[in-house]
């Protein structure tokens, strides 16, 4: 259900016109994608529990999307069966000064999850690209040279044991919208909202063209981009759900055998 959402290397994910509120070929409806979301919420935890016993490898999952685009609440269902302790999540904000004063990868990779664990990016280096390309800070060029920084630097991960799996959410403009008011509307969620969310909505077509260029340079067969659409929560939370399920499956955490006659030990 997965294939037809990632973005194979080179190829770029025309996300202009790309359907905001369906899988292709795959027609779900919201108690079935309950259900399955319930059933690969089990197998994370199983596969997580292997990962950390096996002490070896991690996992980093890069969550990028507009403002409203459901980063928070993919992770708050995706992950919700998992021991907190096994897990290392960060927000990026604009960088404080300190980070400023240091290249652009010096945060990320400090907060890049131990062995054992996975991370993950609700927003990430990707900012480093977008925020330059959409609102027009950085050249062309020097936004490609970082291109090539990042494609490097998730490969250097991956050969050293963290594996790197990246998802887009996808939402159309008016899903935003709506998205945006109910925030204004409701005193409960006003606190997410700033008043400069709306400075980058008045900046729609551009960022969407920096998604795309992104995506296209930074799709790799080792740290694969998926494009998520993520205007039905109960469709993006089942989805995000088999991204990580088929991520961790296919780094086949082993648990360790224990200590040499242990196994069949009767314990009295
Ligand atoms: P949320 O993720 O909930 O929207 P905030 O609005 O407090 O959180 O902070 C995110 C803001 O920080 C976004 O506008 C994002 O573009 C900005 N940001 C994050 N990383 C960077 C970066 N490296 N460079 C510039 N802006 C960034």
């Amino acid at each position: 259900m997965i294939d037809p959402l990632r973005i194979e290397p080179g190829s770029a994910p025309k996300l202009v016109g790309r359907d905001t509120s369906a899988v292709p070929e795959w027609s779900i409806d919201k108690s079935d994608a309950e259900r399955e979301l319930a059933e690969r919420v089990v197998q994370i935890d199983l596969l997580q529990n292997r990962l950390f016993a096996e002490n070896a490898r991690s996992m980093l999952l890069v969550l990028q999307g507009t403002d409203t685009a459901g980063k928070d609440g993919a992770i708050k269902n995706t992950f919700k069966q998992v021991n907190p302790a096994f897990l290392h999540v960060t927000a990026f904000k604009a960088p404080s000064s300190t980070e400023l004063e240091h290249d652009y990868l010096w945060r990320v990779h400090a907060a890049l999850p131990e062995r054992g664990r996975i991370g993950i990016f609700n927003r990430s280096h990707y900012e480093d690209v977008l925020v330059p390309r959409g609102r027009g800070l950085l050249s062309a060029g020097r936004v490609a040279q970082r291109y090539g920084h990042i494609n490097d630097f998730e490969r250097m991960l991956t050969d050293e044991g963290t594996s790197v799996v990246k998802v887009l959410l996808h939402i159309s403009k008016e899903e935003q919208r709506q998205r945006l008011q109910a925030r204004v509307d409701d005193p409960e969620k006003r606190w997410k909202m700033r008043l400069a969310d709306l400075d980058d909505r008045k900046l729609w077509d551009d960022f969407q063209s920096a998604y795309e260029e992104m995506i296209e340079a930074t799709s790799t067969e080792h740290a694969p981009w998926y494009v998520v659409p993520a205007d039905r929560k109960w469709l993006r939370n089942v989805v995000v759900a088999e991204i990580v399920v088929r991520a961790l499956e296919a780094m086949a955490p082993t648990i360790p055998p224990g200590d040499d006659g242990i196994a069949g030990l009767v314990v009295e």
